[in-house]
């Protein structure tokens, strides 16, 4: 017999209700603050968590159909990609340089967002937040595996991607990013919040995804773009996240103000250093390319960026306390950081190279004020030293920046001929920065970040005792076959030889 029902379905707004607010409960045999221990010791005031507005109404029933449905197009496409040999498809095997410096760099991360939201979910006393921080874990976990996934086609063919986990702890240039995520996985959930939301989300995915995905496309990598479409459906959700809580913070008291500011301005900058390595790969190790790593800054950074600050300081914030150096950073800081990864090319799980006569060209359109000026000589003259026998190679130690870990490769915003070094002592020693943003960064917290794990000084520690080889090891790079030059590297001569069979009777 059927039963009637008042109502047939569910409303949305009703269901979703049912669904997540109703999910909440108040505590009875213990206080909210010992179930919530980590929500007050930053200083956020919070008065009232029902007034979190949820800007995507999803309920975890329809999370779960979108999810599923954006996997099996995108393991559809990975394995046309595979059995179709997307790998020889690519414009140039040295286009690999980039995914390499992707999943050591970057894919770690995602999984890193993905810890941090899972923890979220559980430290934030509100429902709203709490079910969207749940979503955005599985979120970031997918992120990372679709994107592992992807280039495993890659890895069967080509040298450098093996060893991807052992380069996120270990390697001298993911430390960048790996130290961007262990300072915000070791923040409260409010800074996490910012340095993932806003930072991670707002900052850099925007142009870590949107036009490093289109180089991606026109240099033919069907794998890589079909990961990036699936995480940018996933972004918007994220950046909504973040922008929210920022602005439940604003709205909760005035005194958040200050604290908030203080994040934006911290995270602007890590996450700033860290697109160094995006605009690099944009810039210098697509063999098609999309837009320079300038252009794509004005659209997303400054375009999208600015709109986003002038919709919060309706709030009293400001922008970044670092904004001008890096607009002064724009036209240096890809050449600079590309010449540090050739002169330490011997310690990079991917090629490089020098550009060739018509990257310059392309290279001197897009930077007209400071390519032919500054960087141009410098690649000139390597050239030559390469044509004598005597390649470039920089053995020396750098000194890292104690907050970014970078090795201090980049110039002063106002002289672009010196070095930008900073030093603080700090309880009797001595600490280096590669920048003013990050001696103030270090300053605020000086406690936590004297404890870095730095790289270079790591080399000296046993069991490595300064060994390169015994380095090399530990890294899980292999000498002569992942790094150095891509000219007559294995990739080169493997790609030429398979592209050779693939469009000829050889
Ligand atoms: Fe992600
Ligand atoms: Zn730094």
């Amino acid at each position: 017999m059927d039963m009637k029902t008042d109502k047939k379905k569910l409303g949305l707004k009703e269901k979703y209700k049912l669904l997540t607010r109703d999910l909440g409960w108040e505590t009875t045999y213990h206080t909210a603050d010992e179930v919530f221990p980590y929500v007050k010791y930053e200083g956020i005031k919070v008065h009232d968590w029902g007034k979190w507005e949820d800007p995507f109404r999803l309920t975890m029933d329809a999370y779960w159909k979108y999810q599923a449905e954006k996997e099996r197009k995108y393991y559809a496409i990975i394995d046309a990609h595979a059995q179709n040999n997307g790998h020889l498809h690519i414009t140039d095997a040295r286009y690999l340089s980039a995914l390499k410096l992707f999943v050591q760099a970057i894919s770690p991360g995602e999984y890193a967002a993905g810890k941090g939201f899972a923890r979220l979910g559980r430290e934030f006393p509100g429902v709203g937040p709490r079910v969207a921080c749940q979503m955005q874990a599985i979120d970031e976990i997918r992120h990372a595996q679709t994107q592992i996934h992807a280039m495993s086609n890659y890895n069967k063919f080509y040298n450098g991607f093996h060893a991807f986990a052992d380069a996120r702890d270990r390697m001298w240039y993911c430390s960048l990013p790996r130290s961007f995520f262990d300072d915000a996985l070791s923040a409260g959930p409010f800074e996490f919040m910012i340095a993932i939301g806003f930072s991670f989300e707002y900052v850099l995915t925007n142009l870590l995804f949107v036009p490093f995905m289109s180089g991606a496309a026109y240099n033919g990598d069907m794998a890589t773009v079909t990961f990036g479409f699936s995480a940018q459906s996933d972004e918007a959700r994220h950046m909504t996240l973040g922008l929210e809580c920022i602005k439940f913070m604003l709205e909760q008291d005035p005194d958040n103000l200050p604290i908030v500011q203080r994040w934006i301005d911290k995270w602007f900058w890590r996450g700033f250093r860290i697109l160094g390595v995006v605009g690099t790969m944009m810039d210098y190790m697509l063999p098609k390319r999309v837009m320079s790593w300038r252009e794509a800054f004005e659209i997303y950074g400054a375009g999208n960026g600015g709109a986003l600050f002038n919709d919060l300081a309706r709030y009293g914030v400001r922008l970044p306390l670092e904004w001008n150096d890096a607009v002064k950073a724009l036209d240096h800081m890809t050449h600079q950081l590309n010449l540090g990864l050739y002169q330490w090319s011997f310690g990079t799980a991917f090629h490089t190279g020098i550009p060739s006569d018509e990257d310059m060209a392309w290279l001197s359109k897009k930077y007209p004020d400071t390519f032919d000026k500054y960087y141009r000589p410098r690649w000139e003259h390597i050239k030559k030293l390469k044509e004598a026998g005597t390649p470039f190679v920089n053995t020396g130690l750098a000194k890292l920046c104690q907050v970014c870990q970078i090795p201090t490769p980049y110039t002063e915003p106002d002289d672009p001929t010196a070095l930008c070094l900073r030093e603080s002592e700090y309880k009797g020693e001595l600490y280096h920065f590669c920048s003013d943003g990050c001696q103030r960064i270090f300053h605020d917290e000086p406690e936590k970040y004297i404890q870095a794990v730095l790289p270079m000084p790591q080399l000296f520690q046993p069991p490595l005792g300064g060994d390169i080889g015994a380095w090399m090891n530990w890294v899980g790079l292999k000498n002569g076959v992942d790094n150095g030059d891509y000219d007559g590297s294995e990739d080169q001569k493997n790609f030429a030889a398979w592209r050779a069979t693939a469009t000829s009777n050889q």
